[in-house]
């Protein structure tokens, strides 16, 4: 069963084909076969076959959903109550949260079947998942390139078919730029969607949670399960529930899709650009119109982000101090010290790093002349992409400049690694809602992704478009070969 989509196992569960016990079972030996990706952090056979016989007692109770059943992997940065939560960070090291975030509640609720948590880079901050304090993860396609990151491993989890979906979250393209990498369908909400409750806090202004998935069909099912208004998120937006199904019988003849000319400009990589035009080329014969249209200033959202996302985790990080919870150092002298030493041995380079950019551009003197002008640029980016949205009902772009490159040819220059989110980062800034599905394969035939972005709200709209694309083509079904 491993292959089927999340849709394909709902209705086998619904059927009575399989027990959702027995998929449990067939992921679990599939994430125990492949160990050796180093996708999974936490794997509990015993709390997973539970939650497993939890969900075939709700459906012989006649008290099933869509998806009682349905196995999900989470990302190691949402809390969860049975599943140790580290957020990849020595820091965390075998932390036990007394709850479950929001968004595993929800998954629960549905029925959902917890596989187990998965890698990450350190608090989400970084392109390649390697990061990670628990070592890199491999991507299924070539086990010398990186997965993408921050989500690397709900990425690679997918597309060795280990989990049907997995959590996610982006903060300036970790859905995306995995989920382009590895070959698969990922997708992040509008801003304030998904609950942010029990997520660790990288930099909340632009943390949102999402999915990975085969299909947009897939995600637009599990969106149904996961998304909502929660009263514990002061940033949740208070909106109706709503189908997120309800466009992918919409045909995307008539659909305006906006084409930024700055994202087909220098560095992107000639593979990627020619899958990219396959893509929107398909979109054009299905009846869209392709636009030209123009984000400005687009350019500026990489430093824009190095300032306030750094900003934001300087903050959200001083909570680990070895107080309360967390790494603690054995030997120390005082309080500061103890302070000093938990941190220093705590972190790793990265959020190191990180926190010192984002200390020095809030310190007076400073603030105004980064933190500030960033903030002014990010609200003229955000303005930008409301212009274009006048011209267009969805834009469509690459992912990312190239497919996925190998171990530590980036690891050594923060810079370049930075570089990977030209293209997701701008929309991260604006709060809008994007995905990337697969649409060929480049260099080394590795997979290429497809950037669609929406309105806001409008992730129905997203999905419907995405969704019609993947009834007419295949990518979305290829699996690496080492898989099988
Ligand atoms: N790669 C970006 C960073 O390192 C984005 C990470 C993310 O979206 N969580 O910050």
């Amino acid at each position: 069963m491993y292959e089927k989509s999340v849709a394909e196992l709902a209705r086998a569960l619904d059927a009575g084909t399989v027990s959702a016990v027995e998929l449990a079972s067939e992921y679990l030996a599939r994430i125990e076969r492949f160990k050796g990706m180093n996708a999974f952090l936490d794997v509990r056979p015993e709390v997973t076959l539970a939650q497993a016989r939890r969900a075939d007692a709700m459906r012989a109770a006649g008290r099933a959903t869509a998806l009682t059943g349905v196995p999900v992997a989470h990302k190691d940065i949402f809390v969860t109550r049975d599943f140790a939560s580290t957020a990849a960070s020595r820091m965390l090291d075998g932390y036990m949260s007394p709850f479950d975030a929001a968004v595993v509640e929800n998954m629960a609720a549905a029925g959902m079947v917890t596989l187990g948590k998965v890698n990450c880079d350190e608090f989400a901050m970084g392109s390649s998942n390697e990061n990670s304090a628990y070592g890199r993860v491999a991507n299924p396609w070539d086990g010398n390139a990186v997965p993408g990151g921050s989500s690397g491993g709900s990425a690679a989890a997918v597309a060795a078919r280990l989990a049907p979906v997995a959590t996610a979250t982006d903060t300036g393209g970790s859905i995306r730029e995995p989920a382009a990498f590895s070959g698969i369908t990922g997708i992040k909400p509008t801003y304030g969607r998904a609950s942010r409750w029990g997520m660790i806090a990288f930099a909340s202004s632009l943390d949102q949670a999402g999915v990975m998935t085969q299909s947009a069909e897939d995600a637009a099912l599990v969106f149904n399960a996961m998304l909502g208004f929660d009263p514990r998120d002061s940033t949740s937006v208070e909106r109706a529930p709503e189908d997120y199904t309800r466009d992918l019988a919409t045909p995307v003849a008539g659909l305006t899709i906006g084409v930024p000319r700055e994202f087909f400009g220098k560095g992107l990589q000639p593979d990627v650009e020619a899958a990219v035009r396959a893509a929107l080329a398909e979109y054009e014969k299905q009846g869209a119109r392709l636009v030209d249209i123009s984000l400005p200033n687009a350019e500026l959202g990489i430093p824009v982000y190095y300032v306030i996302a750094p900003a934001e985790c300087s903050s959200n990080l001083s909570r680990f101090d070895g107080v309360r919870y967390g790494h603690r150092a054995a030997h120390y002298d005082d309080l500061a010290d103890m302070i000093k030493r938990s941190r220093a041995e705590g972190f790793g380079a990265e959020p190191k790093r990180r926190i010192l950019i984002g200390t020095y551009v809030l310190s007076h003197g400073y603030y105004d002349a980064y933190y500030l002008k960033a903030q002014r640029v990010r609200r003229i980016i955000a303005d930008e992409f409301q212009r274009a949205f006048r011209e267009c009902d969805i834009i469509a772009g690459p992912v990312t400049t190239s497919v996925a490159f190998g171990f530590g040819e980036k690891a050594a220059d923060p810079v370049s690694m930075y570089l990977s989110d030209l293209y997701t980062i701008p929309g991260s800034l604006a709060g809008l809602p994007g995905m990337s599905i697969p649409c060929g394969f480049g260099a080394r035939n590795l997979p290429v992704g497809l950037q669609l972005t929406a309105n806001y709200f409008e992730e129905a709209k997203l999905l419907g478009a995405a969704h019609r694309y993947q009834l007419a083509t295949d990518w979305h079904r290829r699996m690496p070969a080492g898989i099988a």
